[in-house]
């Protein structure tokens, strides 16, 4: 397994690859890989001939005061995994090589249909962040596919919009959410749960899920449900930041059958996200 720490040994690395007409994909991450993150890898290699993971934990998508300095770091480990799954080339560039200005003044790319709903209401500038790095990520590494996670909902709808706008000849592919036994969706922040709260954390999932069946079952009042999901969820103690039924494609208000239903809750130290499309 390459493991590539510049720009510059990656495009040649890569050239190679590409004068032979190889299928190459993108898995990108933060690290701190687990079982989720794995799937990823493992569809991207279903797809490909060649995959690349990149692993940097990009600064300009955590909003001030998260957990940037915090957030997990466990590269040996996370090597260890990808040399196991076989893949091809591991990315772990540093910060200046991703942003060789400043990191504050740097040339951004906005979504801004999708920027500042939801979690981007609650993380202004998270998906900036994100759809700069990736944007980045891209011109490096030039893949002809690349592979997200449907638990990160918005944020897949983040890069499938900024392919489409900017003209990307990249085709997005997506995983489902991978869960613990209980129902909750993997996820590095999961550690900043203490013990008690890990026993709560899956209810966001239920909630989530007993909506979903009342949708099937023909409620349609869907301001009630989200009002009454919001309300158990404060009292199995969570804080929830938005619990919403909308259109899957667009996130705005839900036009027909094609629905997602996605909710954000603070349990303790740990911010949670999830959902599920119907
Ligand atoms: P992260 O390292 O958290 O930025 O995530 C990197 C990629 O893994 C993103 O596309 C996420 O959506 C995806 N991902 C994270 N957790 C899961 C999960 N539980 N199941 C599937 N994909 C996931």
């Amino acid at each position: 397994m390459e493991q590539l720490k510049t720009i510059n040994a990656l495009r040649e690395c890569l050239a190679v690859k590409t004068k032979a007409e190889i299928k190459i994909a993108l898995v990108p991450t933060m690290g701190n890989l687990h079982k989720g993150h794995l799937a990823l890898v493992k569809k991207a290699q279903s797809l490909a001939d060649y995959v690349v993971v990149s692993i940097f934990v990009n600064p300009t998508q955590f909003v001030v005061g998260e957990d940037f300095e915090n957030y997990p770091r466990t590269l040996e480990r996370d090597l260890d995994y990808l040399r196991h799954l076989n893949v091809d080339l591991v990315f772990i560039p540093n910060i200046l090589e991703i942003y060789p200005d400043n990191v504050q003044i740097t040339t951004e790319v906005i979504v801004p249909e999708l920027d500042a709903i939801y979690c981007g209401e609650y993380r202004p500038g998270h998906f900036k962040g994100v759809a700069t790095v990736v944007c980045k990520l891209f011109n490096i590494i030039q893949p002809d596919i690349a592979v997200f996670g449907e638990k990160d909902y918005q944020q897949l709808l983040v890069i499938r919009s900024l392919v489409k706008n900017l003209n990307l000849p990249i085709r997005i592919y997506s995983v489902p959410t991978f869960r613990e036994t209980d129902g909750l969706a993997v996820s590095s922040r999961n550690k900043y749960l203490s013990l008690s709260e890990r026993q709560t954390a899956p209810l966001l999932f239920k909630a989530i899920i007993d909506v979903a069946d009342s949708i099937k079952r023909g409620e349609s009042d869907y301001e009630n449900l989200e009002k009454n999901s919001i309300s158990s969820l404060m009292t199995a103690g969570f804080r929830p930041e938005y619990f919403s039924i909308c259109d899957s494609r667009t996130l705005k208000k839900p036009v027909n059958q094609e629905l997602v239903i996605m909710a954000s809750a603070w349990l303790g130290k740990a911010r949670l996200i999830d959902n599920i499309t119907l």
